[in-house]
């Protein structure tokens, strides 16, 4: 019997077939989670057009129901900046062609894949069939220019409904951007006022304001006009890349021989480290980087690869936050009694510089709970799902002995992890949890005993602090008596004095303690 033969027929997928058939992979799996996403996309480019380039940034994002639809489900997202704009030219391929962006260079952003607002644009489409419309007003420009575009996902190009623009009458600069999604706002609800609640803590220069559907308006003032300084670009750094990147450098560059080429190219490389590479990987100096051999090249990289003394990449293009930030941002969403940060000094994995930051509260408004309550950021963005994955988790869970820093749960502790990097390694494509890079683990946990010491050091003095309050109050009760077996002894003496003097005297001990339990014992005394 012979098999029936199908013939198999083979095609290719634009960049936006691809991600219609495979919405997850970007974070747009169901209405609730698309919802969420859009926000998250939105604010995110919002953010980067502004605090990437020394804007305090003022953020507002409403979610709407959408009255035009007979459906309940379908929201419009609006999410307007004061940023920087974007050229007319860029808009239709900025919103409507997957893979389109300003971000493809090494420069530490929130954006760096050309899809964020693609998904978001091209789930609304697909759910209900309406355009993304854009205004955007760049920051050089005298017009303001709108945009309804769609995506002509077969052949992953933007399509033009309407543009035109206005002459501006004002300074104004930003963009707003708007979407109609099919969304499922009782679900995301709580994920969305979190990940705005976070982004405030990590953004405290930012304004933000959120109107929901239900008509809430949240706003989320800005605490300190200082901002983190904007991440510059760099060329990469030798350890850091392969054998394609390799090849595509030595295609591209103007430099007319290897020599040259290993010192324009790179950071870290000047002429004695040139010279040893080349020597190394036996290649002469003068040799024109567009005639290698591919062994050549991979002789090359696996030379690189092996040195031990190239210096490690430096870490201008990341912009991480310092401690003064995180401490701010901390102290005004969650007021904390205790607030510590430490930022460490960049580090590599890989040849790619990173970056670690952590923060820790404790008390105050912060509730206890069973185990330290855990925000991860990476790239300044909140990474709310698939917590427990991460390597944060790990290490805050298992790796760190609270006890030993004062700390015994239920206890209201906050942990603050950022890890800044143009190259985050992250577990899945989702882009939520961080893998469990040794070099990067070290780093968090050295960060995390540093933070951890000093909110030891404060608990002590808290709880000795207390220990002499409670002593304190004792003996004031004995005041009365005291004073009156004392005038009885020395005539001249009013017992009323001597029993204010002394509680004065007491009081005055108890004020220099900061802490807040013990003013209430204070307070007991009076
Ligand atoms: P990515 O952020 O990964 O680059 P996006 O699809 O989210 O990809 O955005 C594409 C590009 O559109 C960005 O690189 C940026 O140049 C531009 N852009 C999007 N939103 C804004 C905004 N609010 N302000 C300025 N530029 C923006
Ligand atoms: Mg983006």
């Amino acid at each position: 019997m012979t098999a029936a033969v199908t013939i198999e027929k083979f095609t290719s997928l634009t960049p936006s077939e691809f991600f219609y058939r495979n919405k997850e992979i970007a974070g747009f799996s169901n209405p609730s989670r698309a919802l969420y996403q859009t926000v998250r996309e939105l604010v995110e480019n919002a953010l980067d057009a502004t605090d990437a380039h020394g804007i305090l940034p003022i953020i507002k994002v409403s979610i709407k129901r959408d009255r035009d639809n007979e459906r309940d489900n379908v929201f419009s997202v609006t999410v307007e900046d004061n940023g920087i704009g974007i050229p007319p030219g860029h808009i239709p391929s900025a919103f409507g062609q997957l893979l389109y962006s300003s971000k493809y260079v090494l420069r530490q952003t929130r954006g760096m894949f050309g899809l964020g607002a693609k998904m978001a644009v091209l789930y609304g489409q697909v759910t209900t069939g309406k355009p993304v419309e854009v205004i955007s007003a760049p920051i050089n420009s005298r017009r303001i220019y709108y945009f309804k575009i769609r995506i002509d996902i077969k052949n992953n190009k933007p399509i033009i409904l309407e543009r035109g623009y206005y002459s501006k009458t004002n300074s104004w600069h930003g963009t707003i951007v708007k979407v109609y999604l099919e969304g499922d706002w009782s679900r995301s609800k709580s994920k969305i006022y979190e990940y705005l609640r976070r982004t405030a803590v990590i953004a405290p220069y930012a304004e933000l304001v959120f109107s929901d559907p239900d008509g809430n308006i949240v706003y989320f003032e800005r605490s300190t006009t200082k901002m983190p300084s904007p991440p510059r670009e760099v060329k990469p750094h030798p350890y850091g890349v392969d054998l394609e990147m390799m090849k595509m450098m030595l295609q591209l560059t103007t430099a007319e021989n290897l020599f040259d080429f290993l010192i324009r190219e790179f950071q870290c490389v000047g002429e004695v480290t040139a010279r040893n590479i080349l020597n190394n990987a036996g290649l002469p100096p003068t040799a024109n980087p567009h005639r290698l051999t591919l062994e050549d090249v991979d002789r090359l990289v696996r030379t690189i690869k092996k040195m031990r003394d190239i210096k490690p990449p430096r870490a201008y293009h990341l912009s991480y936050l310092g401690e003064e930030i995180i401490e701010t941002g901390l102290n005004a969403i969650l007021r904390p009694e205790f607030v510590a940060a430490v930022t460490r000094k960049p580090s590599v994995y890989e040849g790619h510089a990173f970056v670690v930051e952590v923060g820790l509260a404790y008390g105050g408004g912060i509730k206890a709970s069973e185990k330290p309550q855990l925000l991860r950021y990476a790239n300044k963005i909140p990474l709310l799902y698939d917590e427990g994955s991460d390597v944060s988790f790990k290490i805050v869970n298992e790796e760190i002995d609270w006890g030993y820093y004062g700390v015994s749960f239920p206890a209201p502790l906050v942990v603050l992890v950022h890890i800044c990097s143009t190259k985050i390694p992250y577990k899945g494509v989702g882009k939520e949890s961080i893998a469990d890079v040794p070099e990067i683990e070290k780093e968090i946990i050295s960060a995390i005993r540093e933070v951890a010491r000093r909110l030891k050091l404060y608990l002590s003095k808290k709880r000795k602090e207390i220990e002499e309050a409670e002593k304190a109050v004792t003996i004031a009760k004995y005041i009365p008596e005291v004073a009156q077996a004392l005038a009885k002894i020395v005539d001249s003496i009013n017992p009323d004095n001597i029993e204010s003097r002394l509680l004065k005297l007491l009081n005055q001990k108890l004020k220099a303690f900061k802490i807040k339990s013990v003013n209430e014992v204070v307070v007991s005394i009076e």
